[in-house]
């Protein structure tokens, strides 16, 4: 039985829709959204929480995690040659997309030369980025997402909401609807049955599909090897049984060698999942060789820039690059705890979110993603490799001033607190007006409802209430009184 797996899912949701306030209002308002997304977030921080204690010497994992990658991406152009070079000698090819488009065309090209019919897809955050299954589809390919929360959203038409749970604002009964229609048949909603539904679909395609895409999650430079976590083995049949394998790379995802390797296997699973280690790390290394009893007969490696060239040595930004997708940072995160992913509007969600889809694809329209931040700095506290994000969210802030960015009610509001903060007299005038306007409506020394545009501030948090008279004028009033004692005491003698 086949399932109507369609290749497109960013269009036929409608949640990239609006302004980022619209898409977080929508967001507020899907009590099985926040629950589902607060529940899972909670579980995979208890884990990460566990797993970090279990190995001893966090912090010098992630220094040591922050020096490999800063040290590679410092060096990047050296270590993409090797790894180029090392590709080509074990038999694979290599090819550079500067941009989205690019890499679309790149993978179409080679699909449509080879006859490609139906594709398989391992989970891959750049084929995201670049919007691959909609290219495909387009070229008459169908593609099939075969991790399973991929494969879940895909049926749903939605792009994925977390980094490495793509189906986080899912539960059971939806998936069960989901599988029901796909298959034409009922199902009950226990882990045995929906799993097995989806392995049934996806094992046939896996046989007969020509061709398999799959991400990256290093790509070790000294022996041109990729290098693949994953938990479903889905991802060992989508890079062994089609004739071909196309990587899907971001150029910034190397590692110089297999001995830094080893300290990323023990940051990545334990920030992302909370495990030791994921269920299948894949090393692979060039295609199939003579002798061999499986892999592709030809591995192409597709090496994506789309604006992150540009961030290096940019020393303001150029840390984002250090980023190796654990989205631990997502779950500490209390914004993305209360709305989950597809409020962003942007493939990767989150705080890494929030810095780098500004940052890749600048313009008016990502402006508005580092306010989607408290600057807390628990996505620093979390990150495995110490980027810096609330460091990086302040700047992109301040970049927005600079490039004209901001909206004019806030540039109004901005110049209005400097003009009453420049003089004192104007200070007070606009304090006394302050405690004038928030006259009756003041509870148990909090402001209750804000008037005008400020009431949204109020609507869902506590503000203290100006006081009634303000320090100034209580020191005006005590120096006063004890100007007068002296008087008062020599009055009193004098009697
Ligand atoms: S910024 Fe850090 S915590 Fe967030 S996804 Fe990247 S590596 Fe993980």
């Amino acid at each position: 039985m086949q399932t109507s797996v369609q290749g497109s899912r960013t269009s036929a949701s409608g949640q990239a829709a609006g302004t980022l306030a619209e898409r977080v209002e929508r967001a507020l308002q899907d009590d099985f959204l926040r629950r589902a997304v607060q529940f899972t977030t909670q579980r995979l921080r208890h884990n990460k929480q566990q797993a970090a204690a279990a190995l001893g010497q966090w912090e010098a994992w992630r220094e040591r995690g922050r020096q490999i990658r800063a040290h590679t991406v410092a060096h990047l152009d050296r270590y993409l040659q090797q790894f180029v070079e090392n590709v080509r000698r074990h038999g694979g090819h290599v090819h550079f997309a500067a941009d989205a488009a690019e890499a679309v065309h790149l993978v179409v090209q080679l699909a449509c030369d080879r006859g490609v019919r139906l594709a398989v897809k391992s989970k891959s955050m750049v084929s995201e980025e670049v919007h691959l299954n909609d290219g495909l589809t387009a070229a008459g390919v169908r593609v099939v997402e075969t991790d399973l929360g991929e494969y879940i959203i895909q049926l749903a038409g939605e792009p994925p909401s977390h980094l490495i749970a793509p189906a986080i604002h899912k539960n059971r009964e939806q998936i069960r609807d989901l599988f029901c229609a796909a298959g034409g048949r009922g199902l009950t909603t226990d882990t045995p049955s929906l799993a097995g539904f989806a392995r049934q679909q996806l094992r046939q395609l896996f046989l007969t599909a020509d061709l398999g895409i799959s991400g990256c999650n290093f790509a070790i430079a000294e022996t041109g090897t990729v290098v693949l976590f994953t938990n479903e083995g889905n991802g060992r049949m989508v890079t062994s049984l089609p004739r071909t394998h196309i990587v899907m790379l971001g150029m910034e995802r190397l590692l110089p060698t297999l001995a830094d390797l080893e300290v990323m296997a023990n940051l990545l699973p334990r920030s992302a999942t909370g495990q030791k280690l994921t269920a299948y790390m894949t090393l692979l290394t060039g295609p199939r060789r003579e002798g061999e009893g499986d892999g592709p007969e030809e591995l192409h490696v597709v090496v994506l820039d789309n604006g992150r060239s540009n961030l290096l040595g940019d020393p303001a930004f150029q840390d984002v690059l250090h980023c190796i997708r654990c989205g631990a940072c997502l779950n500490v995160c209390p914004v993305y705890r209360q709305v989950g992913g597809h409020a962003y509007g942007s493939v990767y969600p989150g705080p890494i979110g929030a810095v780098l889809t500004p940052l890749l694809q600048p313009g008016p329209e990502t402006a508005d993603l580092p306010y989607a931040s408290s600057l807390c700095g628990a996505c620093f506290e979390a990150c495995p490799v110490k980027i810096p994000l609330h460091d990086l969210l302040v700047r992109l802030r301040q970049r927005n001033v600079e490039r004209g960015w901001v909206k004019p009610g806030e540039r109004l509001a901005w110049y209005a607190f400097q003009r009453t903060f420049a003089r004192p007299g104007r200070y007070r005038r606009v304090m006394r007006l302050a405690r004038w306007a928030q006259a009756g409506r003041v509870q148990a020394g909090e402001l209750a409802q804000a008037p005008g545009p400020l009431r949204g501030w109020t609507a869902s948090r506590q503000a203290p209430a100006l006081a009634a008279r303000s320090f100034q004028e209580r020191w005006s009033a005590l120096a006063a009184e004890l100007r007068e004692r002296p008087a008062a005491k020599e009055d009193a003698n004098d009697a």
